[in-house]
């Protein structure tokens, strides 16, 4: 038997790391300063897999960097075709562990949603991952790598300037993203880099269930469009549906969106309520709605149910969520109905059943639905 044989040190993963990081890695590395910037680019504008396609770095360097690093890239366990345009991939990281993204094509933009943890905390009674258990954060390599992972699949390499199929990011998938911050500010400063992916953070929603302290943090330090889980409008019920109202009651998060840095007409928060039968889907509860709502720019996002095997819950019947729309919408919402996307390849994100109602206050008369 060989026992000559060194276990060789893990190649260190230069995807994840952010500007500053990379710039130092190399420094260590003994790599002059401007290495690191050649690197961002082959790394995140060309999607580069491999050192070897990095033809401006001396051969010598391009092997080195190989013996020490690697570019990683999520395994796609598996992907899946909706009928619709609609795409998801379960995405495989090295430790088996899997998470779901999905791209949503629409004449207008194209939107990927995006998991942040493997399982969640939160145990939101309609939600399936709310059955599992947390299983653990994913780190901000995860999080970039499932973006670079569509662009693959898109083929969208180098970054293109216009008419790109991945426009928007919503994280919107499964785990609650301000239980894991730090990795998904990391995630999106890299997204967000002009020099990079470049996604600018008016196209990216992040969607809370309503972590109020983290809240000013997100919009003062990524400046992204917010997304807020509320699904109920009495403590009572959200208490129910989302846990974590008994330690972020109602009052207490709509303030914290009251106050969201950067909100404006132009840029509103998003509401998301699932509508389930007979629990939160009455007129009351959708004037209700409108009355809290009042004073912060809003848009609502009445989301079907989408029922997974033991649900103790039903969708709203057709003329119900009809019913609760038009009332949101005599309120000076304006309503494009979304019909359903990728039903048959049903995945958790929210996106994917989405049927919006945008708050125009600014908008006397209410403009005629789509
Ligand atoms: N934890 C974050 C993001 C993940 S959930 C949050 O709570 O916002 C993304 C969206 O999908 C949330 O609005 C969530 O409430 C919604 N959702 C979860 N399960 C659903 C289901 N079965 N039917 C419809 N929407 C669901």
């Amino acid at each position: 038997m060989s026992d000559n044989t060194v276990s060789p040190e893990p190649h260190r993963d230069l995807v994840g790391l952010d500007r500053a990081g990379l710039a130092e890695e190399m420094a260590a590395f003994g790599a002059e300063p401007f290495r690191a910037r050649q690197l961002w680019h082959w790394i995140y504008h060309r999607g580069a897999t491999d050192f070897a396609a990095m033809t401006n770095l001396a051969k010598g360097f391009r092997e080195r960097l190989a013996a020490r690093y690697r570019l990683g890239r999520p395994e796609v366990s598996r992907a899946l075709a909706s009928i619709d345009g609609t795409r998801k991939w379960l995405i495989r990281f090295a430790d088996g562990q899997e998470v779901e993204t999905v791209h949503i094509p629409e004449a207008d933009r194209g939107t990927l949603c995006v998991s942040s943890q493997v399982g969640c905390t939160l145990n939101c009674s309609f939600c399936h991952t709310g059955t599992q258990r947390l299983v653990r954060n994913l780190g901000a390599a995860e999080i970039v790598g499932q973006i670079m992972v569509a662009r693959d699949a898109l083929g969208e390499w180098p970054s293109p300037p216009t008419d790109r199929q991945l426009t928007n990011i919503v994280l919107m998938g499964m785990g609650e993203p301000l239980y894991n911050y730090e990795n998904v500010a990391a995630a999106l400063k890299i997204v967000m880099d002009p020099e990079g992916l470049a996604v600018s953070r008016r196209k990216i929603t992040l969607s809370t269930a309503g972590v109020v302290p983290m809240l000013s943090r997100v919009g003062a330090e990524l400046g992204v469009n917010l997304a807020v889980s509320l699904h109920a409008v009495s403590d009572e019920l959200r208490d129910e549906l989302v846990p974590l109202n008994r330690k972020y009651p109602l009052r207490e998060l709509l303030d914290a969106c009251r106050s969201y840095p950067g909100s404006s007409n132009a840029r509103r928060i998003t509401f998301e309520y699932v509508m389930l039968k007979g629990v939160n889907d009455s007129p009351a509860e959708a004037k209700e709605l409108v009355r809290l709502l009042r004073g912060i720019p809003a848009k609502v996002n009445l989301i079907p149910f989408n029922p997974w095997p033991g649900a103790p819950y039903e969708c709203s019947t057709a003329t119900a969520i009809a019913a609760f729309s038009d009332i949101v919408f005599a309120a000076g919402y304006s309503a494009p109905i979304r019909t359903p996307r990728g039903r048959d390849i049903l995945a958790a994100c929210g996106q994917l059943k989405s049927q919006s109602v945008r708050l125009r206050r600014t908008v006397s008369a209410p403009l005629p639905a789509a």
